[in-house]
């Protein structure tokens, strides 16, 4: 279905990011990946769908290598038909003592990368298809961009700010071949919620499995993680032709946390 289409997904060597990479890259897309860590399991991975795949290692918490990372991308592959806006960071502290550089870092890699991206990303998208316009710009919000929790003050900023994004940016191309809608994931078992269990398990003295039960407990009546491969089939669906029309949404896969 996306064969012949590029899908620049930022921090995708790992986790959510990478899922989404695997998913694209299964319908046929060209992938550009971006991230930290191991980069030569994931190309591999991703080649092995009989895709064209690069890497870019830009810092989504530094405008001027997005700009690069987005021009590499246009010379490596023609163009960004498909942006997901994927890297994101976690801290978790009371606001009094919240450490300033990680309030500024959450917003730099979460909020205002998914800003500098999609900005170098949408001329392009705009003039495909002779004038009419194609793209698709996914967000990865989060559940915590519909609602808050405690000691989590930079994310749930961040992430109820990019679902305003994803808003005005469906918006300004509301009457293009330019979607952009946001996907918000509850508990995801990647390494970023690893470490919340890890924490938790520390805190309490308590098994790895207890601390994930009182997690899920606490938010998610599913009792189940939500799974890269999930989140990977809802992004195919927002790039296929059924979703030409779908424009704004903040769609959660969150295993009823914000239905409570
Ligand atoms: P993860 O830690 O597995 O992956 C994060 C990715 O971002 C990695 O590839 C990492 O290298 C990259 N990254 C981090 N800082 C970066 C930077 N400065 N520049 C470039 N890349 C950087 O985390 P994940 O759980 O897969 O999270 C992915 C996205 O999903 C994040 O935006 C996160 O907020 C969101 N999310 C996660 C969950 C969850 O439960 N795991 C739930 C909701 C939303």
């Amino acid at each position: 279905m996306l064969k012949g289409k590029t899908a620049l997904v930022t921090g995708s060597t790992s986790g959510i990011g990478l899922g989404i990479a695997r998913a694209l890259a299964q319908q046929g897309a060209n992938i550009v990946l971006n991230g930290f860590g191991d980069t030569d399991g994931p190309q591999a991975e991703i080649a092995a769908c009989g895709v064209k795949v690069a890497y870019h290692g830009a810092d989504m918490s530094k405008p001027a290598e997005i700009e690069a990372m987005m021009a590499f991308a246009a010379t490596k592959f023609g163009q960004v038909d498909i942006l997901v806006n994927n890297a994101g960071i976690q801290h978790v502290a009371k606001i009094e003592n919240f450490p300033v550089e990680r309030w500024d870092a959450v917003i730099a890699i979460n909020l205002s990368s998914a800003f500098h991206a999609t900005r170098r990303a949408l001329p392009a998208m705009q003039a495909a298809d002779g004038g009419r316009g194609w793209g698709r710009i996914l967000n990865v919000a989060s559940v915590h961009g519909l609602v808050g929790s405690a000691e989590k003050s930079a994310y749930v900023a961040a992430k109820h700010g990019i679902v305003g994004l994803t808003k005005v940016t469906a918006l300004e191309n509301a009457t293009t071949g330019v979607t952009c809608n946001a996907i918000c994931p509850g508990w995801v078992l990647t390494p970023l919620v690893q470490k919340q269990v890890d924490a938790k398990a520390a805190a309490g003295n308590i098994s790895n499995d207890e601390a994930t039960r009182q997690l899920l407990g606490e938010k998610e009546p599913s009792m189940q993680f939500t799974t890269p491969e999930e989140l990977g089939a809802l992004a195919v669906f927002f790039c296929s032709p059924a979703g030409n029309n779908v424009r704004g949404v903040a769609w959660n896969m969150d295993g009823g946390w914000a239905a409570q």
